[in-house]
């Protein structure tokens, strides 16, 4: 059973808005493509875990803090006897474990997931303690990308290659008892432990003046053609209405802009003009709550 659901990472979902109106940097480029395939991984590792039996609790995401140290966890099971800990890491192609570290053929090194699985573990399993919770904690790094090959690979057992996966998972499920999870309160304590967002320093600096206003495609970000009541990707042949358009663009303005108000002047001027006011503060007014009067009317 799901007891938290995975959310996009924040930072992704403004550096996916920010590329629509600006060009990325180099560094915001590469940042946005690691966040880009780790939420792919998850996403991947999500649907590998989806046969779990309903009295093994599932919580994806989690970001904790026990004595001042952050760490997070990509996926955690619990079971009625343990704790499981799911690092997931969507490499792709061909490394060397050499020296303790996961290595390119450049010779470039990758910092070894096991370290970070085990500091999670040793976390985990102290902020349990804290609230008299004494079981045992595993930690699991699962490679779910096919072309993930890694060449000298130490035998740890924290490691799960994908060819090893469907073991993994019958034994998983078959050590389990199916009488109602005792460890429950575990799950809520973790979920009440969650904080939302860790402040990033890779956050990117912009400001509203310097950002592109139009209207783009909700698909492939492309600036997009009004036809007859719909609008017309010339990139990906998508149409879409007006409303999925403005729905996308007031999506980017709340991620980048999370303290603007939401108002029909401030999303006309965001999409360069290109949809009527009366037509903005329709979709507006069906889609959100809406607070003020006159001048002052904005939307939440
Ligand atoms: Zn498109």
């Amino acid at each position: 059973m799901i007891m938290k659901e995975r959310q996009p990472p924040f930072l992704m979902k403004v550096l996916q808005a920010l590329e629509r109106r600006k060009i990325l940097n180099e560094k915001e480029e590469t940042l946005k493509r690691r966040l880009v395939k780790g939420w792919h991984g998850e996403l991947i590792f999500d649907q590998m875990m989806k046969e779990l039996p309903d009295h093994m609790l599932i919580l994806k995401d989690l970001n904790l803090k026990h004595k001042g140290s952050k760490f997070q966890i990509d996926t955690v099971v619990i079971e009625s006897q343990c704790v499981h800990l799911y690092e997931v890491k969507y490499h792709e192609g061909n490394y060397f474990y050499k020296d303790n570290e996961f290595q390119l053929s450049s010779g470039k090194g990758i910092l070894n997931p096991f370290h970070q699985s085990s500091r999670a573990r040793t976390l985990l399993t102290q902020l349990l303690e804290d609230h008299d919770f004494f079981v045992p904690v595993k930690a699991h790094v699962i490679f779910p990308h096919p072309h993930f090959y890694l060449y000298q690979a130490p035998k740890l057992k924290e490691f799960i290659f994908l060819s090893q996966w469907k073991d993994h998972f019958t034994e998983l499920i078959q050590n389990t008892s199916s009488i109602p999870n005792r460890l429950q309160p575990i799950a809520d304590l973790l979920c009440s432990k969650h904080r939302e967002q860790f402040s990033s320093e890779d956050s990117p600096v912009f400001h509203y003046d310097q950002l592109k206003k139009d209207v783009f495609c909700p698909h492939c970000s492309s600036v997009i053609r009004s036809e007859t009541r719909t609008f017309m990707c010339d990139n990906c042949e998508l149409r879409s209405t007006t409303e999925m358009v403005l729905l996308q663009a007031v999506e980017d303005l709340r991620v980048l802009f999370p303290k603007r108000r939401i108002t029909t002047p401030l999303i006309h001027e965001w999409c360069k003009g290109k949809i009527s006011k009366k037509r903005i503060q329709r979709v507006l007014s069906k889609n959100f709550e809406k607070a003020g009067i006159g001048r002052g009317i904005h939307y939440f």
